[in-house]
């Protein structure tokens, strides 16, 4: 059987965001912050205001952090199709992520849409 293929560099940033978008955000920033020496990483951080609440996530690239967001705005609320908790694939998987696919409504990203989609074809 094979492994199924998991890289994050795969999902595109325009799909990150249309999950961002979709999600009724009103303040949002992205800042970098400036490497005090050669041996820091990058630090990528987001502040996003939602309607009810503030999360504030960060990565070592804007994707990273981007996808950080999407987990902490979209992980555990209702799916409105099939009522099932949702859950983000942050990874691009080759095929559609299976992990308790009877308790959870995965949101995963499909090459074919340059998106994301649900496993139960509900909307995001
Ligand atoms: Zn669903």
């Amino acid at each position: 059987m094979p492994t199924a293929q998991r890289d994050p560099d795969r999902i595109s940033q325009q799909a990150v965001q249309q999950l961002i978008e979709n999600s009724k955000v009103g303040f949002f920033r992205v800042n970098e912050r400036e490497p005090v020496s050669d041996d820091d990483p990058p630090v990528f951080v987001i502040q996003a205001k939602l309607p009810d609440r503030w999360e504030v996530v960060a990565g070592s690239s804007k994707r990273e952090a981007s996808l950080r967001l999407v987990e902490a705005i979209y992980d555990g609320t209702e799916c409105p199709n099939c009522g099932r908790a949702s859950a983000v694939e942050t990874e691009y998987v080759d095929g559609t992520p299976m992990a308790l696919f009877a308790h959870l409504c995965w949101m995963y990203y499909s090459t074919d849409t340059d998106s994301f989609t649900r496993t139960c074809g509900g909307p995001i």
